[in-house]
């Protein structure tokens, strides 16, 4: 099992090789240059462990060995809250959530980012030596990724975020872990103020020289391979052939592993797209064209993106896995902020994909009609994906992702149907500890001279 970039697709590295990085030098994102196939009897029965081992073994089979692999994965899963770790419920006739937040972080980050620490933890026994981990948040990455990585010795983390532009349950649920590696900053700006620093100091030498900075941000492989034993597990549970999925999207990755699934063996039909007011994927699907614009801030955050990075990945398998046809592309979008696609490749997108943006009230009609009719409380994320759910033919099998605990969002929970959601106890006490976090000027200078004195 080898990757290739979508820049360059004669690349021939090893699943150790991009472990650790993000971008391909190329300025491309990884993918095998072969999908394995997956035989679904051979998963009938397995835990949801014994099928991530399976699936993600697919990938690493030249890199790690099985039994190891299948410890990574066991400690990656002992702190979820529900015993078939990813459950399944039923809505209505036909129409299931996958509920995907009994991670320690209650949002679906942690099904990826928990297997990631253990990875990073055992290949770091391997192989000996220290890394940062340096990342900018505007919410729940933030806290999953210091979840995954807290308490590891060889491992340090530097997350920034915006001083007072999180949430206060995000703010406390990164600020709380009390673990000497774990160094949060809060930036005086905006989260893209924090996003410039974070790539000004990838690119430093100094600090490059001095430890091994890593990204672990929504386009790194193992993230994604994580993600799509769900899928799997889903079909597992509910044993139809035929499903289709709605996935609430930001950064393209949820999804995209939806995508991966299919290639490998899962027996899946459509993918439908949930954005918010930020719709520059809808956009792509329904007119081809990809443009740049200003971010608007909705009650679903984790999906207030513009450009979706891993969509880069789609666009190298619509266009046939021609590497050179990308970086053209991305050329001329970095110029001008703008690129139409030609009608065959959207005519390629659109046989798997259909995307809708739902706007702010309709969210919260959501939240509220869900809880009436069905008695469910839904986070605003997971409502975006309701909302087309409703919609759907009752001949067809539709499974929606919850991607959030509502409690995360209790205060648009509360706008939606004035209830207060009731708190989970460990979520509960993080607002009775103390917080730590420096507090540093909007400067990369600053925020250099902290790590350097900190590793
Ligand atoms: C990250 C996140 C999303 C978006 O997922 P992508 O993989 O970036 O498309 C949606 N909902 C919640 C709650 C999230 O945390």
């Amino acid at each position: 099992m080898k990757y290739l970039s979508t820049r360059d697709n004669s690349l021939n590295q090893s699943f150790n090789d991009i472990l650790y990085q993000g971008l391909s030098k190329d300025g491309g994102l990884y993918l095998p240059r072969e999908w394995p196939t997956i035989n679904l009897d051979k998963l009938l029965n397995l835990s949801y462990q014994e099928v991530a081992t399976e699936i993600i073994h697919s990938f690493t089979k030249d890199d790690i060995n099985k039994e190891d692999l299948s410890q990574i994965i066991m400690n990656s899963y002992v702190d979820f809250k529900n015993d078939k770790i990813a459950p399944i419920l039923k809505l209505d006739n036909n129409k299931f959530l996958l509920e995907l937040f009994y991670g320690p972080t209650y949002a679906f980050k942690d099904y990826a980012l928990q297997f990631l620490g253990n990875l990073f933890s055992y290949s770091l026994k391997i192989n000996p030596r220290k890394i940062s981990i340096l990342g900018a948040t505007s919410g729940d990455t933030g806290s999953a990724a210091i979840n995954a990585f807290k308490s590891n010795k060889d491992i340090n983390v530097f997350m920034l975020h915006p001083h007072n532009k999180v949430s206060p349950m995000q703010q406390k649920q990164m600020t709380t872990v009390d673990e000497k590696n774990i160094f949060n900053i809060a930036i005086e700006g905006n989260f893209d103020d924090c996003q410039k620093i974070v790539k000004k100091l990838f690119l430093d030498d100094e600090i490059q020289s001095q430890t091994s900075l890593t990204a672990v941000n929504s386009i790194n492989w193992a993230r994604l391979i994580a993600q799509v034993v769900y899928y799997f597990w889903t079909y597992l549970q509910i044993r139809r052939k035929n499903l289709n999925f709605i996935v609430p999207s930001g950064n393209f990755g949820n999804i995209f592993s939806a995508y991966v699934a299919k290639k490998i063996g899962l027996p899946i039909n459509r993918l439908h797209i949930a954005t918010n007011k930020n719709d520059i994927l809808k956009s792509i699907i329904k007119n081809g064209v990809m443009k740049k614009k200003i971010v608007s801030q909705t009650f679903s955050p984790s999906m207030d993106i513009q450009i979706s990075s891993n969509f880069e990945r789609q666009m190298f398998e619509s266009l046939n896995r021609d590497s050179s046809k990308v970086s053209e592309i991305f050329e001329i979008f970095y110029k001008t902020g703008n690129y139409t696609f030609d009608k065959n490749i959207i005519e390629d997108f659109k046989k798997i994909y259909d995307a809708s943006s739902i706007n702010d009230e309709e969210t919260l009609e959501t939240i509220k009609k869900v809880y009436d009719f069905y008695g469910y409380l839904s986070d605003p994320h997971t409502a975006t994906g309701i909302k087309l759910l409703l919609e759907k033919n009752q001949n067809e099998t539709w499974i929606s992702l919850a991607c959030a605990h509502p409690a995360k969002f209790q205060d648009t929970v509360k706008k939606a149907t004035n209830l207060d959601v009731e708190i989970p106890e460990e979520l509960g006490k993080i607002f009775d500890k103390k917080e730590k976090m420096t507090i540093l000027a909007n400067s990369t200078k600053e925020v250099k001279k902290f790590i350097l004195e900190n590793i």
